[in-house]
């Protein structure tokens, strides 16, 4: 787990208007925070900066109170839940699961990546798969075999990319209520961007509002409800 902090942080692509503009955000240890606003205003590119699959322009990026802007994704230590899930197609959803810990080669062993697997497919109710491929997942567990491969890797915290928006909306209702049950069960700190109004509201602790690449408000849902 992680404090994120975020200060003035900007991204401009070429010369153009600034995607991200001097947006300064302190995300506590355990917090579970809502990146919310139309196409366009900079979710995605934020997330990626706070990931490092983006450069940052020009602000700081700190984690755990350690300025990280040119640190390598590997370094930063945190984990990105995408939408399309990401899965291997030919790999059983234990290996799906396993496969970020045998990326990084020789740190642990076959019985330590056991462990790991079977806790991440426990915690996520995969127990029964563990030998299935995706293809033969519904789409609720493949999201969940996506989520696996975040937890497996004990990282500081959790960055979510509309994880959601692929799915039909019964389904999405119910990954909605998994993920905000296992994130407060983990108190792992937590980033989801979305553009879905009723995640923004139902899912985390505090909700920033993005408006062409500027924070335009961040508060409580509670807080936000109860604006004239
Ligand atoms: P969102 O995730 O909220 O839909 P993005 O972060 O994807 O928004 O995009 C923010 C702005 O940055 C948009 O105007 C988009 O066109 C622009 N943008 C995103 N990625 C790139 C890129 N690789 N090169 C140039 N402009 C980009
Ligand atoms: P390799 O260089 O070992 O083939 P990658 O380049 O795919 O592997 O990723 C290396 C490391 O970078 C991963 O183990 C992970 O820590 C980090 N990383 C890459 N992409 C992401 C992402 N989308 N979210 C979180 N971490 C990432």
């Amino acid at each position: 787990m992680a404090s994120i902090t975020l200060k003035n942080l900007v991204k401009k692509y070429g010369d153009g208007f600034p995607a991200v503009n001097d947006v300064s955000i302190d995300i506590a240890d355990g917090e579970f925070l809502i990146l919310v606003g139309p196409s366009g205003c900079g979710k995605s590119t934020l997330l990626r900066m706070i990931v490092g699959l983006e450069d940052i322009t020009s602000g700081d990026l700190l984690i755990d109170g350690q300025r990280v802007n040119e640190k390598e994704p590997r370094e930063r230590n945190l984990s990105m839940v995408f939408q399309n899930y990401a899965l291997y197609p030919h790999l059983t959803v234990y290996e799906n699961i396993a496969f970020p810990l045998r990326l990084s080669k020789g740190k642990f062993s076959q019985e330590e990546i056991d462990r790991k697997v079977r806790h991440a497919a426990s915690t996520l109710d995969l127990d029964e798969h563990l030998e299935r491929k995706p293809a033969n997942l519904s789409g609720g567990q493949r999201q969940r075999v996506a989520m696996g491969r975040a937890i497996v890797r004990d990282a500081d915290a959790f960055l979510f990319d509309e994880p959601l928006s692929n799915l039909d909306a019964k389904l999405r209702g119910q990954m909605r209520t998994e993920i905000a049950q296992l994130q407060r069960r983990m108190g792992i700190t937590s980033i989801y961007v979305t553009h879905d109004q009723t995640e923004a509201m139902t899912l985390g602790d505090r909700v920033a509002v993005l408006k062409k690449g500027v924070l335009q408000q961040i508060a409580s849902p509670r807080e936000l409800y109860e604006q004239p």
